[in-house]
């Protein structure tokens, strides 16, 4: 069966790197959203609880169920809810989120500070919190996402000035009111890794977590390990001729005789799809022959055992796409195993 090794030694490297920026791993949130970045929600969480994590962020409320009695705190970005878990704190989107809340819950308050896809506008932050304080909810945090941490224009910059404009406003607001002062928050992976001095009061790690970021040019090498590998078993070896055509529409033609082996993972399990418009290689260098099919792939030589990927960016590259979304479209059912 093709299986995930998850490498808890990467994994602890990369938390031991993220809590030396914020130099205190108390102010981790790491993000396992979309079963934690096709990792495996459980699997991570338990090893994030055992390294002494406290707080995590989700995106379902389904999510947060899974693992909420491991930690102090779930953070749910995408969902508010009118029956709320314990010890999760739900994100305002949009004002009219307010209105689908329980009084006495805790919530989180997205505010678009320049990407323009969801939160709420700086000019509406009064009308907000006082529709809040009314409704007897907890303004527990403030916080907001970056654009463009991964670009080496200033668009990151002007928005952390933007953020810190966002903070002064909310404490105003929080004072005339009389309401505490919530936490704040701004920094994804890329983020974290931009700024020198962290002065929020956590931050969301996501990729970084799984031993990535993506640009090079922008960051170097800062020490990440990924996390991830993909295995797949030997299904059958064959010995070919020369000019004989493997997989669909026959697009692997061999250049000359040769012994292949098919391998038991393919697009059903959300490999990508490697064909006579993508090549791609794995790990050691292979390239993949003809079309990935839905459960199956193809290649020189007969390892019972290969490594498809270690590196996912790496891979992904072929596709002219991230690391994110080959991580995130590996199949919640292909096994998974800590090493
Ligand atoms: C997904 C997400 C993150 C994590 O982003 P990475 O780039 O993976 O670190 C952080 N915050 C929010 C709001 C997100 O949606």
């Amino acid at each position: 069966m093709a299986k995930i090794l998850l490498h808890k030694d990467a994994l602890y490297n990369n938390l031991t790197i993220l809590s030396k920026k914020t130099e205190s791993i108390d102010k981790l949130a790491p993000v396992l959203k979309d079963n934690a970045y096709g990792h495996g929600l459980e699997k991570m969480a338990r090893l994030l609880k055992e390294f002494g994590i406290k707080k995590v962020v989700v995106r379902k409320e389904s999510e947060a169920r899974e693992v909420c009695e491991l930690f102090e705190e779930v953070i749910v970005l995408g969902e508010v809810s009118s029956t709320p878990l314990p010890k999760c704190t739900y994100t305002i989107n949009h004002i009219d989120d307010i209105k689908k809340c329980k009084k006495g819950m805790s919530i989180e308050l997205k505010v678009d500070s320049g990407m323009h896809r969801n939160g709420i506008e700086p000019k509406y932050l009064k009308q907000a919190i006082e529709l809040l304080k009314r409704a007897k909810i907890e303004l527990k945090g403030v916080f907001t996402h970056n654009r463009g941490g991964d670009d080496l224009s200033s668009s990151f910059f002007w928005q952390r000035r933007g953020f810190e404009e966002i903070k002064t406003t909310v404490l105003g607001i929080c004072k005339k009111l009389d309401i505490p002062e919530p936490r704040f928050h701004s920094l994804s992976s890329s983020g974290i890794f931009r700024t020198k001095k962290i002065t929020d009061d956590l931050v969301r790690p996501g990729i970084a977590l799984y031993g990535y970021l993506e640009w090079d040019d922008v960051f170097g090498d800062v020490g990440l390990k990924p996390v991830l590998e993909l295995k797949a078993r030997k299904t059958s070896t064959l010995m070919l001729k020369k000019g004989s055509k493997v997989g669909y529409s026959g697009v692997g033609v061999l250049k000359e005789d040769s012994k292949i082996s098919s391998y038991d993972i393919g697009y059903g399990d959300g490999l990508f799809r490697a064909s006579e418009h993508f090549c791609a290689c794995i790990e050691d260098g292979r390239e993949i022959i003809g079309r990935v099919s839905m459960d199956y792939f193809s290649l020189l030589g007969e390892d019972e055992e290969i490594t498809v990927f270690r590196d996912a960016k790496r891979f992904a590259k072929q596709f002219k796409t991230i690391s994110y979304d080959q991580l995130v479209k590996l199949s919640s059912s292909i096994p998974k195993e800590i090493v």
